[in-house]
């Protein structure tokens, strides 16, 4: 037997299902989040916190603009660990100077302020940085980042007790059901729950609730590696830095006039490239810096077959790496770990509707920090327009 009769309910409590849950809320629906683990612990809470639509195409650029706006919204109300202290694009070679020249005047076209940096601006305001390394910047003010260690957990904890909102921690959804007019899950100890709409973001998690459909999809799971240094003592870092590969691999760029020449020049096979590595850096509140990330995939069907070791040989060139491009006053390592998120290969989110009314929501990739609190607003709307247009 159902509970309880929501108007939704939301499986998977990563930072895509939260924010349906949020914006499900804020429109005043009745709303169950429901998440197996005692608290998250997938890819929104192992991710380096970058909020950046500098990053991503024209479409998600727009999306993760209003993921900005609500981040920003939010801290207003709840310690979301948010640090508002831009982005910055680091390129070392004369290619990559084009290449952020080239995202410089895109984003004056698309209205998205963002500003190049001389070498020794750069220094100046990153001393981080190794001047052999670095030869200009293309700087983004309004962009952000969070602790991922946190920052969905105080989200959760805001909705729970300032917004009404019904959680679920500890409940692994097994059985879905379509009776009559109502979506009913079930979870593995036996709890059973009722909606009139139901989504799932189950992220990366195949092997549970649709399994066939999963693995008939062209869905991919992709496994990063990361490291975390000890708190730097003395040396504040502002804002997410992003270096030479990044440049070569973000989606914004591939828009740009010159990118694809600057790639047919690249070499067809490299460490790096193999194993997708680029480097970034992130300093948390707590002044450990965050550093990564490399890239392994596997088809939805095989996804186990990512292991669930850190590869040494994959930490230790991103180490030798980001030697030279920063200058830690201290290189050791607190931790290390991997996180998996999914991605489609032919499209830029995975979304199918059963029966009208379940709604499964995941394949955002590397961008969902970034993009789904926007996503979800603008699906939420989708979902329930007739029940928002009466409240209008
Ligand atoms: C290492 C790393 C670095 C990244 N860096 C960035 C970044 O800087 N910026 C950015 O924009 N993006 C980044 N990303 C991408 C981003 O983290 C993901 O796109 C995003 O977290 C995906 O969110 P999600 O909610 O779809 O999935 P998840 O975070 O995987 O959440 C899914 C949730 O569903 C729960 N769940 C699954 N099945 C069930 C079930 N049957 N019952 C109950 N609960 C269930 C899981 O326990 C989990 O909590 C990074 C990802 C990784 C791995």
């Amino acid at each position: 037997m159902a509970t309880a009769t929501y108007d939704l309910l939301v499986v998977g409590a990563g930072v895509m299902g939260t924010f349906h849950a949020y914006h499900a809320r804020r429109a005043g629906l009745k709303v169950a989040l429901i998440e197996q683990h005692k608290h998250p612990q997938s890819a929104s809470t192992r991710n380096f916190g970058q909020v950046v639509p500098s990053g991503m195409n024209a479409k998600w650029q727009t999306i993760g603009r209003r993921s900005l706006a609500l981040y920003k919204d939010l801290q207003q109300k709840v310690d979301l660990s948010l640090q508002p202290n831009g982005s910055v694009y680091i390129a070392s070679n004369a290619e990559e100077e084009s290449l952020i020249e080239e995202l410089a005047a895109r984003n004056q076209t698309a209205d998205y302020p963002s500003h190049l940096l001389t070498k020794a601006e750069c220094l100046e305001r990153w001393p981080v940085l190794h001047p052999k390394y670095c030869k200009a910047g293309l700087f983004f003010p309004e962009e952000i980042s969070l602790d991922a260690r946190v920052a969905v957990h105080r989200v959760i904890g805001y909705m729970v007790e300032q917004m009404g909102l019904d959680y679920f921690p500890t409940c692994q959804i097994q059985q879905v059901e379509m009776a009559g007019d109502d979506v009913r899950l079930f979870s593995s100890d036996g709890r059973a729950f009722a909606g009139v709409q139901a989504v799932i973001c189950s992220g990366s998690e195949f092997q549970n609730l649709f399994p066939e459909l999963f693995r008939e999809s062209d869905l991919v799971a992709t496994k990063l590696q990361m490291l975390r240094t000890e708190p730097q003592p003395s040396q504040p870092i502002l804002g997410n830095i992003l270096t030479g590969r990044t440049i070569r691999r973000y989606e914004s760029f591939t828009e740009c006039p010159s990118y694809a020449a600057i790639k047919a020049r690249e070499p067809e096979m490299g460490f790096a490239k193999q194993y997708g590595v680029h480097i970034l850096l992130t300093q948390a509140p707590d002044g450990t810096v965050v550093l990564g990330d490399s890239h392994e995939y596997a088809d939805a069907k095989d996804k186990d077959d990512l292991g669930y070791e850190l590869d040494n040989t994959i930490n230790r060139f991103m180490m030798d790496e980001a030697m030279k491009i920063f200058q830690l006053q201290n290189w050791r390592i607190q931790s290390a770990w991997c996180g998996i998120y999914s991605q489609c290969k032919t499209r830029d989110l995975f979304q199918e509707t059963i029966d009208g009314r379940l709604h499964i929501v995941t394949g955002i990739g590397g961008k969902g920090m970034t993009g789904s609190p926007g996503f979800a607003e603008q699906h939420i709307e989708q979902l329930f327009a007739e029940v928002l247009e009466k409240q209008e």
